[in-house]
C-alpha cells in the first residue's frame, strides 16, 4: 500500500482551520489507471475534501503520493479528442477579442496541450512560435508537425528560458496539480514582463457545484485543489502576478505587470456571460 500524503491550504499554508467537506469515497485498491481515466463515467471517486475556514479554499487531503499520481496520468487513456475542437474554438475567442492586452505575439506555451489542437488555434491567432507541455505520450504522438515543440512530461520538469513567453495558457489543469502555487510562480518566471497567463478552471462556488454538492463532477479524484473567484486571484497574487482579469466565473487571465485591481477587458462576445465586476471578491490593491 502506498503512503497517503497530507496537503495544506495553499493560501494560509496550514491544515489547522479545515473542516471535512466530503469524506473519501473509494479504497486505494480500486484506483487503477482505467478507473482514473474513466472519471466521467459511473465510478465517481474523490479523496476526502477539506475546506479551510479561514480562506474558503477547498482541497483533497490526504492524497496518493506524487509518483503514484504521475503514473496514473501517464497511463491514462482519457481521450478528449471529441471535445477539443469545441473547447479550442471557445477558448481562443477570448484571446482574439483581447489582442490589445498583448505586447507581442512571438511565443506562446500551453501547459497540458494534448495533441496540440489549441496550439494550432494560437498560430492562427498570430503567435509566431507555439510550444506545449503534455504528459500523455499517446496524445503527443498525434501532434504531427507540432511534436518537436512539445515537451512530453510534466511542466515542473520542462525547462525554458526565463522571460521568454508572451502568453502561457493552462486550461482545466491547475486544479489537477499537487503544487499549483509553484507552477504559477514558474509561469510568472517564464513570462516576459507584461506577458499574460490565461487560466481556465472550475469554480468551486459555482451554482452547479452548490446545487449538485458531492455529486458535482468537480469533486473528483483528479482534482487536488479547487478554486473560486476569491481564492484564485489570491493565489495568483501570492505567486507574484499583479493584475487579474476575470472573464467568466471560471475563467481568468492574469498579467505580469500593472496594479492588482478589479479590471475587466472588453469582451463583446462574452458580455452575456459576464458577471458584474462587483461580484468578484478580489484582494485590495497595494
Ligand atoms: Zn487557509
Amino acid at each position: 500500500m502506498d503512503e497517503f500524503t497530507t496537503t495544506k491550504c495553499l493560501l494560509c499554508g496550514t491544515n489547522s482551520h479545515t473542516k471535512v467537506k466530503f469524506p473519501q469515497n473509494f479504497s486505494e485498491k480500486d484506483l487503477t489507471a482505467d478507473i482514473f481515466s474513466a472519471r466521467r463515467t459511473t465510478e465517481h471517486y474523490h479523496y476526502q475534501l477539506l475546506e479551510c475556514q479561514n480562506c474558503s479554499s477547498v482541497f483533497s487531503s490526504p492524497i496518493l503520493p506524487y509518483a503514484k499520481i504521475a503514473s496514473l496520468y501517464q497511463h491514462s487513456k482519457q481521450n478528449y479528442d471529441k471535445e477539443t475542437s469545441f473547447i479550442a474554438e471557445s477558448y481562443i475567442q477570448y484571446i482574439k477579442e483581447n489582442l490589445g492586452l498583448f505586447q507581442g505575439r512571438e511565443k506562446a506555451l500551453e501547459i497540458g496541450c494534448g495533441s496540440g489542437f489549441f496550439l494550432k488555434e494560437l498560430e492562427k491567432a498570430g503567435f509566431t512560435t507555439v510550444y506545449g507541455v503534455e504528459p500523455s505520450e499517446e496524445a503527443v504522438s498525434k501532434s504531427g508537425d507540432l511534436k518537436e515543440n512539445i515537451f512530453t512530461g510534466f511542466f515542473e520538469n520542462a525547462s525554458y528560458p526565463e522571460n521568454s513567453f508572451d502568453l502561457i495558457t493552462c486550461f482545466q489543469t491547475l486544479d489537477h496539480l499537487i503544487d499549483p502555487l509553484s507552477v504559477l510562480k514558474k509561469i510568472l518566471q517564464l513570462l516576459k514582463p507584461g506577458g499574460l497567463a490565461y487560466l481556465i478552471m472550475h469554480n468551486e462556488k459555482s451554482l452547479q457545484a452548490r446545487l449538485f454538492g458531492e455529486k458535482s463532477p468537480i469533486y473528483d479524484v483528479e482534482h487536488i485543489y479547487l478554486f473560486n473567484k476569491k481564492t484564485l486571484p489570491l493565489l495568483c497574487q501570492k505567486a507574484g502576478f499583479t493584475t487579474v482579469y476575470g472573464v467568466e466565473p471560471s475563467e481568468e487571465a492574469v498579467s505580469k505587470s500593472g496594479d492588482l485591481k478589479d479590471a475587466w477587458p472588453p469582451s463583446p462576445l462574452k458580455t452575456a456571460f459576464l458577471k458584474s465586476p462587483g461580484e468578484w471578491d478580489l484582494p485590495e490593491s497595494g
